[in-house]
């Protein structure tokens, strides 16, 4: 059954948003006050309508507003912290990294631990660098992927995001209507102000649909410098049958396969890779493994990796950056790696498996046209009867239930990201956390309707 609201749902809106300024006094005059130096918000996902909340701390699975509310966390920073806030081990690791000094312009030891932490726990890690965020590192592993096949185009699914940046911020969220074809999607930009040719190096791959990516990666072989995917994208679902099938692909058409992990390595001591039991050329990392704090990584098979080796005189490419590998960084993210055990990978898993079985009773019993997509911790939440596996299913969606919906969750102490997507739960929750986010997701759609 699609949802049916009684009233109109701007008329709910219009009481939701009353009920959220009537909260939150201080998230308004913060918000106010910087509009005078903000071009809007201090970062562009920091806005939301009516205003952003703003934070006062953080504790475990909780967050504190500044008018002193308490929320339960399932955002989780974009699915950063994994560890929830302030973790104490995390936390002393930092407190001791201050009193050395910060950051001293060389190494300090701890780099060394976390890369070899990491090339342990992924299989097909060789050698691995870090860099700053996410978008530093597809930046830098497509780079890689160019200078090692000496070809120009990349190859990335619709609605993938993989930072911003111009080899990437293509058909991130197409418009349908100009987005072309589903088995031929068109290449389109998705910010302005990119290279005026940056499109026309972008070759759109669909989910969900093997023959469109065997065909077109067939066809562009011969320019593809890689093929860069995320599985678990927006997030909805994908066969574990067409994940594979990709990597075989490019495989077979002799194209790098980049697996984007950045969100998805929460998903397993492996990560993605593990938990799909494929083998990436190079992989990309990011939120958790910075442990809270700015990180990227990008590694893989050493043949490709040790191009950037300069302690061997160079091949003609370079990585670096004025703050990669931070020291405070590496040793935040150690800390958190170490907690991340097989025990609390299947507690994080256990609590999004729960809370898939809840949403969907729920969904089931009240006949609601809603689908809840679940990938080990991570979840989205969509209004729609049909299966979310692509871009153009999660478009189509009931987006304008989203936001009512954002509110009625807030309104009852739960704090998700605003379009319902790309949600995470974290290690110190209980399944007493999940089942409270189920009916809430119920009395909010009640209320919404
Ligand atoms: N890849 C994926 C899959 C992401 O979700 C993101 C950010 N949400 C990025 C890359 C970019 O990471 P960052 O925001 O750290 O630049």
């Amino acid at each position: 059954m699609t949802i049916q609201t009684t009233r109109s749902v701007d008329e709910v809106i219009g009481e939701l948003e009353e009920s959220y300024i009537a909260s939150s006094p201080r998230s308004r005059d913060y918000f106010e006050r910087g509009q005078s130096s903000m071009a809007g918000a201090p970062k562009g996902a920091y806005f939301h309508k009516p205003y952003p909340l703003a934070m006062d701390r953080g504790e475990g699975c909780y967050l504190y507003d500044l008018d002193g509310r308490c929320f339960v966390d399932c955002a989780n920073h974009h699915t950063a912290q994994i560890l929830g806030h302030a973790n104490p081990a995390v936390a002393e690791v930092v407190r001791r990294q201050l009193e050395r000094g910060i950051v001293l312009g060389a190494p300090m030891g701890v780099e060394a631990e976390m890369c070899e932490e990491m090339c342990r726990r992924v299989a097909s890690l060789e050698r691995i660098r870090f860099c700053n965020s996410g978008t530093e590192a597809t930046l830098h592993a497509i780079r890689l992927a160019r200078f090692f096949s000496g070809r120009g185009k990349v190859a990335k699914f619709e609605g993938g995001y993989h930072g911003s940046h111009d080899a990437v911020e293509i058909s991130v969220s197409p418009p349908l209507d100009q987005a072309g074809p589903p088995e031929a999607p068109v290449a389109l930009p998705t910010a302005g102000g990119m290279a005026p040719n940056a499109a026309e190096n972008v070759v759109i791959l669909p989910y969900d649909d093997e023959a469109a990516v065997e065909r077109l990666v067939e066809q562009y072989r011969d320019d593809l410098a890689c093929i860069i995917f995320d599985p678990k994208a927006g997030i909805w679902s994908q066969r574990r049958e067409f994940v594979q099938a990709v990597r075989e692909c490019a495989r077979k058409n002799g194209v790098l396969f980049i697996l984007d992990e950045i969100v998805g390595f929460r998903v397993a001591m492996g990560g993605l890779q593990e938990h799909y039991g494929i083998d990436p050329d190079l992989t990309t990392y990011g939120k958790v493994v910075g442990g809270g704090f700015p990180a990227g990584a990008f590694g893989g098979r050493a043949e490709l990796m040790d191009l950037l080796d300069n302690s061997q005189g160079g091949s003609g490419i370079f990585q670096s950056g004025t703050f990669s590998a931070h020291p405070m960084v590496m040793g935040a993210g150690m800390a958190t790696l170490r907690q991340l055990t097989p025990e609390a990978f299947a507690h994080l898993n256990g609590l999004g498996e729960r809370l898939r079985e809840g949403l969907e009773e729920l969904f089931e019993r009240e006949q609601i046209a809603a689908k809840i997509v679940v990938l080990g911790s991570l979840f989205s939440l969509y209004f729609t009867d049909r299966e979310v596996t692509n871009y153009r299913v999660a478009a189509k969606s009931n987006q304008g239930l989203s936001y009512p919906i954002f509110l009625a969750l807030l309104e009852q102490g739960y704090y998700l990201n605003q379009g319902l997507g790309m949600c995470a739960l974290s290690l110190p929750m209980a399944a007493s956390h999940v089942d409270g986010l189920v009916e809430a997701v119920g009395v909010a759609i009640e209320r919404v309707t």
